[in-house]
């Protein structure tokens, strides 16, 4: 019997949203507001993290740990996962500079839901891709035996969560888009859309290095690429959490014209990404794009 908090959900709603940019070019946008679909891990770090949760618990595990830098969204919803199924939950933080200071809010809300969080040096938590560095610093961090849960929480038990996702939307859209940091959500996304359906996704971070982690990752689920899938590697807006003014301003005006919260990190790339698109007229008239709304801010 899964743990009740596993059970599965329902799907998460799905809105049209009415926007002359995207009328104007005979595009019609839906909102897939995965934001909704748990009330305390938004979308896709929920849709990843169950499957994961699921086969720690399965295999008899009572500590989950993971890797994060100070402001991962992931380290907090592993965190919240941890308080509601009763497990430990160990995170490493990326920077030692970090130790000896007041936690942010961020990794205070880690520790508050109770995750012992082991500061290391960035050095230290690049080589964790080596198998022996990571034995030892698990071991060094406490957690010798726990659950690993990968950095961004990307891996093959986290795609077919994400594929979920891409099979709620069967016969309703032509293009699901999502922002992307590791490319997860994307890859499993991708491999849960029907045939003719085609998976777009908006990378955060400057450096082009995103499609082939995604070839890996799918290699690694499923033996290799699979889905109709591609990359708009122009919005990164100057990398990760950075949000121009220009930006800023465009997802508060979109936030008070649809009426939700529209986080910056990830969302509000995303939906410039596709109002530029749509306005330069990417997508043929009579296109549905979804826009997968993956947070909350
Ligand atoms: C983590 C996160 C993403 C990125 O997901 P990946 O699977 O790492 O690409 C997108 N949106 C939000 C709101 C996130 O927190």
């Amino acid at each position: 019997m899964d743990h009740p908090e596993l059970q599965s959900r329902p799907a998460s709603p799905l809105v049209e949203a009415v926007d002359e940019r995207f009328a104007a070019h005979g595009v019609r946008l839906l909102l897939k507001r995965d934001d909704l679909v748990h009330p305390e891990l938004p979308g896709n770090k929920w849709r990843k993290l169950a499957p994961n949760l699921r086969a720690a618990l399965e295999a008899g595990h009572d500590r989950l740990v993971t890797f994060g830098g100070a402001y991962s969204n992931h380290l907090r919803a592993t965190a919240a996962a941890g308080r509601l199924l009763g497990i430990g939950t160990v995170g490493i933080v990326r920077g030692d500079e970090l130790a000896g200071r007041p936690l942010n809010d961020s990794l205070a809300r880690c520790a508050a839901d109770g995750m012992r969080l082991h500061f290391v040096s960035r050095s230290r938590y690049r080589a964790k891709a080596d198998p022996q560095e990571l034995a030892a610093l698990l071991d060094e961090a406490g957690a010798g035996g726990a659950y690993v849960v990968p950095e961004g929480g990307s891996n093959a038990l986290a795609l077919a969560g994400c594929a979920e996702l891409g099979r709620e939307l069967h016969g309703v859209t032509d293009v699901a888009a999502v922002a992307c940091g590791t490319g997860g959500t994307l890859a499993g996304l991708a491999a849960g859309l029907a045939p003719g359906q085609r998976a777009l996704g908006v990378p955060v971070l400057a450096g082009g290095f995103l499609a082939a982690e995604i070839r890996s990752l799918q290699t690694a689920a499923y033996g290799g690429p699979v889905g109709d899938w591609s990359l708009a590697e122009d919005f990164h807006h100057g990398g990760y959490a950075r949000v121009p003014a220009a930006l800023e301003s465009f997802a508060a005006d979109f936030a008070a014209r649809h009426g939700f919260p529209v986080e910056r990190i990830y969302v509000a790339k995303l939906l410039w990404a596709l109002t530029t698109l749509t306005t330069a007229g990417t997508f043929p008239r009579g296109t549905t794009v979804t826009a997968i709304i993956t947070g909350r801010p």
